[in-house]
């Protein structure tokens, strides 16, 4: 049960969303905008927030769309993880998608929700910030496309009262080759200890990481090394562990140097996957 009470909406354009996020903000009810509602039903019920009105985005076209439009593979912010497994569009995309959570939450988890959340994992970013995706993102002064690497630092940045509309990746993107791996602490379902995606473009292997920070990275210097092939592999991933953007997390999942055991591990995997593709 959800411990208060609050407002509820549904409008059925990016405009109205907007404009109604900045009309209940002006209200003093703290809105805010709804997918799945997955993790803020799980949250509300804990009263560790209180949002004083909630905005569904699931009835904006937009949101919803999934397919290919000039070259480009376009998702709606609202598409579920499930749709986006069965329909696989884009496989690494669709393989990092089927690791998260379980069948029932995949089935309400959206694309837009996990990437926007508080829980830090947001797996589903991974495939984009190796596609160099872009992000159309909309507020009150209008709608913006942006590089994923412009606003995908750590978590999205966005600005008071906007929202994630779509994801655009060009489609030479979708059949690279890649890898996946989701490393846990037992079983198939849960939280990451290592989560590596990796894609290779023109002979260089691009990677990214979920579950080793506090945050989903991608980091060019660790690709730089982990490329360098006259160096030995297991020098290149000791000098790719060097170059990791955070502390490694420390949390019931696993201590820090387990997870570093893992990924080491996971590194050697993928490059040894993808060097013979
Ligand atoms: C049982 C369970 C297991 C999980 N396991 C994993 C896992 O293994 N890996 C992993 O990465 N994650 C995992 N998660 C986290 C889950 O992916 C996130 O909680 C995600 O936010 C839920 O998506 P949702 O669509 O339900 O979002 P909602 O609950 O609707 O929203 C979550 C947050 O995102 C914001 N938001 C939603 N959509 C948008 C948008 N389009 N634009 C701007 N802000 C938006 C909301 O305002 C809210 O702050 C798990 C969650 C659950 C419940």
């Amino acid at each position: 049960m959800i411990p208060f009470d609050f407002e509820y909406y549904k409008p059925s354009s990016v405009h109205m969303a907007v404009e109604l996020f900045q009309l209940l903000q002006n209200q003093g009810k703290k809105p805010v905008y709804y997918a799945g509602g997955t993790e803020i039903i799980t949250w509300a019920r804990t009263n560790s927030i209180q949002p004083g009105a909630v905005i569904n985005l699931n009835s904006i076209p937009e949101c919803s769309v999934m397919g290919i439009q000039k070259d480009k593979l376009v998702i709606g912010a609202c598409v579920t993880l499930s749709a986006l497994s069965e329909a696989n569009p884009f496989p690494l995309l669709s393989q990092t998608a089927q690791g998260v959570a379980d069948q029932t939450a995949r089935n309400k988890i959206t694309l837009g929700g996990n990437i926007c959340g508080k829980i830090y994992y947001r797996e589903a970013v991974l495939p984009l910030l190796l596609a160099n995706s872009r992000m159309i993102i909309a507020g009150i002064h209008g709608i913006r496309e942006v590089s994923i690497h412009q606003v995908f630092l750590q978590q999205l940045r966005l600005e008071n009262g906007e929202f994630l509309v779509q994801t655009f990746t060009d489609q030479y993107y979708l059949s690279l080759p890649f890898v996946h791996y989701k490393k846990r602490q037992i079983g198939n379902v849960g939280y990451p200890l290592v989560t590596v995606a990796a894609l290779k473009q023109d002979n260089q292997i691009h990677t990214a990481y979920s579950g080793v920070c506090s945050f989903p990275f991608r980091s060019i210097e660790i690709d730089q090394v982990l490329n360098s092939s006259s160096i030995p592999l297991a020098a290149r991933i000791e000098q790719a562990i060097s170059k990791l953007p955070g502390s490694i997390i420390h949390n019931t999942e696993g201590s820090a140097p387990y997870r570093k055991f893992v990924l080491k591990q996971t590194m050697a995997d993928t490059i040894h996957i993808l060097e013979r593709r």
